[in-house]
């Protein structure tokens, strides 16, 4: 069950209804956010509400704005727990509901000429946000991993110079303080998913946060990590499907478009995809993208470089800027019949 605060509702009235679920027998989850106070009442409530209405029991309380029943092991992520789907404003940017937005821009940050080149092709073909990592997760400790600070400087100026917010990846719960000077999203890598420590540092956050699914995780897995970010009080979570490993050689990783209808069934956050990192390949791109809109994602995580043949990382996925650019006036047109609005 879930207990949602009144906004006007203080420390004394959270304490109170705790120890009311604490008298019960049952564990009280505080979580604080910046807007609301939300208890999750862990537990058996039936059991131990014995005859006892447990909505009626909390919900007749002043401070008490609302009381609900959630039978999902994720309580704050779940569509039984809020109908209406969350619509996260990330500087004026809406991502969830009847818009769909594209974040789009180089795999890794490389240098100012790329960055900024990048950035100025991407938005002027309707990119809504940039992406482009400063910490890189790759494979081998030998390759790139990438530029740190100084390609977080980068990123902020090709946002600042084209208005475009920045989405940025954060890998270490060391690194949260300085990618928090300059990103306007969180990004969770895929290898990070199940990165407890870190999913609640950047619960702690009042940053929107990209989580991305990882490559072996089921579906109720990747929205318990989405928990344990709500769960610390930071309730902005963008979910993205950025394929999973199976026996397929033939793409990168194989892009879960059953994932969408069950996300949008499951979840009141928004789900975008990325089909760079499940295709692989950038012929593949195109297709996966549409077909993402068709099945009712709300936006797209795309890698675009201004010359990808010269790019340090992932150079084999990422399109052209023309690419991306073709790309955007088919996604308008599907949009328009699915119910899909790109600014
Ligand atoms: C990325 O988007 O930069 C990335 C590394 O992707 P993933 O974590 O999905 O592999
Ligand atoms: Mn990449």
């Amino acid at each position: 069950m879930i207990i949602v605060m009144k906004p006007s509702s203080n420390e004394e009235d959270v304490s109170r209804i705790s120890s009311k679920i604490e008298e019960l027998g049952l564990k009280a989850h505080i979580s604080k956010g910046s807007r609301k106070t939300i208890i999750g009442v862990i537990g058996d409530i039936d059991e131990k509400a014995k005859n006892l209405d447990p909505i009626a029991l909390f919900s007749l309380d002043p401070s008490v704005d609302m009381v609900y029943r959630v039978s999902r092991p994720y309580k704050l992520a779940a569509r039984e727990s809020r109908a209406e789907d969350t619509i996260i404003d990330v500087k004026g940017i809406k991502v969830g509901g009847d818009t769909f937005t594209i974040i789009a821009g180089p795999c890794s940050v490389e240098n100012r000429e790329q960055m900024l080149t990048t950035a100025r092709g991407v938005k002027k073909c309707s990119a809504h946000m940039l992406r482009g990592g400063a910490f890189k997760p790759r494979t081998s400790p030998y390759s790139f991993q990438g530029l740190g600070e100084e390609g977080l400087k980068l990123l902020k100026e090709a946002s600042e110079e084209t208005g475009l917010p920045v989405v940025t990846e954060v890998m270490n719960p060391r690194d949260l303080d300085v990618v928090m000077k300059y990103a306007d999203v969180l990004q969770i890598g895929a290898r990070n998913i199940q990165n407890f420590a870190l999913l609640r540092e950047v619960g702690k956050t009042d940053k929107p946060v990209l989580l991305k699914r990882g490559m072996a995780t089921t579906i109720q897995e990747f929205l318990m990590s989405a928990e344990y970010i709500m769960s610390e009080g930071n309730a902005d979570v963008i979910l993205c499907e950025r394929g999973i490993r199976t026996f397929e050689t033939a793409t990168r990783n194989t892009l879960d478009i059953s994932a969408v209808p069950v996300l949008k069934k499951e979840t009141h956050l928004p789900v975008i995809i990325d089909p760079s990192h499940a295709a692989g390949k950038r012929d593949y791109v195109p297709a996966l993208s549409r077909a993402a809109i068709a099945a009712g994602t709300d936006g797209l995580l795309v890698e675009v470089h201004y010359n990808p043949k010269i790019a340090v990382s992932d150079a084999a996925q990422q399109l052209t800027i023309e690419e991306f650019c073709d790309l955007v006036q088919d996604l308008k047109k599907i949009g328009e019949v699915v119910g899909k609005r790109i600014q």
